[in-house]
């Protein structure tokens, strides 16, 4: 970080607390319909930023659910372009009696701003506004053009996105977009993701239509759903917690040998990643460590199972219908159809005629990877360095981001992560929370970004 730079966030830095107060008070859950007059007037506050940034064009564009804040700043053709993707949208803040002050009301304590969606991800955008508004302040102008793209569903899934997209493919054309969604390891250990699983959410359901029987009188004689369902989804797993699908890893690219050199030297060991989940146990490989069974590796995980009894005390009963959840991570170039038919088919072995088995897949997300070498990877990771003053380490997530693939797919562009949270922001939970200090660093790599972009 520059002198010029760090003399601006020291003499701005009470302003910027003070904007990104403004914008954390409004209750933009996107999940409570009665909250749509909020999402509006914290769309029309952007709008007024993105204004005062030169955006001439800032507006709202309507959709079925939340508006949408598009904007541009600059039209250079010689120029590259740079989309930066937010929004403004929270997650519910119930039980509000859990946070120490109410959430919409932030206040600063002890260098944190706190409040509900303060670091996912009202904070993350607010940076990329203040290091515009600093580049022009410091430099007259910008080295890039700019478009910023902000929804207000991301907490509820982004339904109305793919659809607008399409048609504003042409305004949103870029050589790079920027989505600032997740967290880095630490204030003085900045990361980069530059991989993430794709995502393939299923409810199963085994149902026979029968009334429920009496687990005396007819235990034994006849199969029961529940039992039915739990057979079935052994079969998706080996003991070791290996899955055992026929052809769950017949497409998976095997990853190359310096890339799995790589991720030992920056990922954590077995021993490392089990500190991390509270010394669970790790399931078994000879192949994967636990780092690459959790990035480079697809993964089925069972994470929910509903049926039969289950209030307090005693009730014999032989369930008619039984439910589950599976939650799928997919890796390159897995094909979800293929994968949701394999479990089907795999499920199907183990349900006795009369029964009915059902998948719904709820959710979908394409996996990602960002080539740490490809040149927008390269412009983030020098001005990680630039802003933080510290290398940044390229890591792989094992969760799914799926603006991310989103984006990519429908505008043809290397989308890269620049995350500004902390792990301990408390994000979705009670006191969330976004560091100040982060907030200075943040707004230094994002200008540091434009301008290495632009080289
Ligand atoms: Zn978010």
């Amino acid at each position: 970080m520059t002198g010029r730079i760090a003399a601006y966030l020291r003499a701005h830095a009470h302003r910027f607390a003070r904007e990104l107060a403004e914008l954390v008070a409004f209750a933009s859950v996107s999940s409570s319909p009665a909250a749509a007059p909020q999402l509006r007037r914290c769309a029309n506050w952007l709008v007024r930023q993105l204004r005062q940034l030169g955006a001439r064009d800032a507006r709202l564009i309507a959709t079925a659910g939340s508006p949408v804040v598009v904007a541009r700043i600059g039209d250079d053709p010689r120029r590259p372009s740079v989309l930066i993707y937010g929004h403004y949208d929270v997650q519910p803040a119930e039980p509000v009696s859990a946070w120490r002050t109410p959430p919409f009301a932030p206040v600063v304590r002890g260098g944190y701003l706190h409040g509900r969606g303060a670091s996912d991800a009202k904070g993350q955008l607010f940076a990329h506004l203040k290091a515009i508004e600093m580049l022009r302040a410091l430099t007259g102008q910008l080295p890039v053009n700019v478009v910023f793209l902000i929804e207000g569903e991301e907490e509820i899934g982004s339904p109305h996105l793919p659809d607008l997209l399409g048609e504003l493919a042409p305004y949103l054309a870029s050589t790079a977009a920027v989505v600032s969604d997740n967290a880095v390891l630490a204030l003085d250990r900045p990361s980069i993701t530059y991989a993430l699983r794709g995502d393939l959410y299923l409810d199963v359901e085994i149902s026979g239509g029968f009334p429920e029987l009496h687990s005396g009188n007819f235990g034994g004689a006849v199969h029961n759903a529940l039992r039915v369902l739990v057979a079935a989804l052994a079969r998706l797993h080996r003991p070791t917690g290996a899955v055992a699908l026929p052809g769950f890893s017949d497409r998976v690219v095997a990853t190359a040998a310096p890339e799995r050199a790589f991720m030992r030297s920056v990922g954590p060991s077995d021993r490392e990643l089990g500190d991390e989940v509270g010394h669970r146990p790790l399931t078994a490989s000879r192949a994967f460590s636990a780092y690459e069974r959790s990035t480079i590796r697809p993964s089925i995980e069972l994470v929910g199972v509903l049926g039969g009894y289950t209030g307090r005390g005693i009730r014999g009963v032989i369930p008619s219908r039984a439910e589950a959840k599976l939650d799928v991570r997919l890796v390159p170039d897995q094909r979800p159809d293929d994968v949701h038919r394999a479990i089907f088919d795999q499920l199907a072995r183990a349900v006795p005629l009369g029964f009915e088995l059902r998948t719904r897949e709820r959710m979908r997300a394409a996996p990602v990877v960002l080539d740490r070498r490809h040149p927008v990877a390269r412009a983030a990771q020098r001005a990680y360095r630039r802003g933080f003053s510290a290398e940044p380490v390229f890591v792989r997530a094992g969760g799914s981001i799926p603006i991310v693939s989103l984006l990519g797919e429908a505008l043809r562009v290397p989308v890269v992560l620049m995350g500004f949270a902390l792990p301990d922001d408390r994000a979705h939970g009670a006191d969330e929370r976004f560091s100040l200090a982060m907030l200075g660093k943040a707004v230094a790599t994002s200008a540091a970004f434009l301008e290495e972009v632009a080289r």
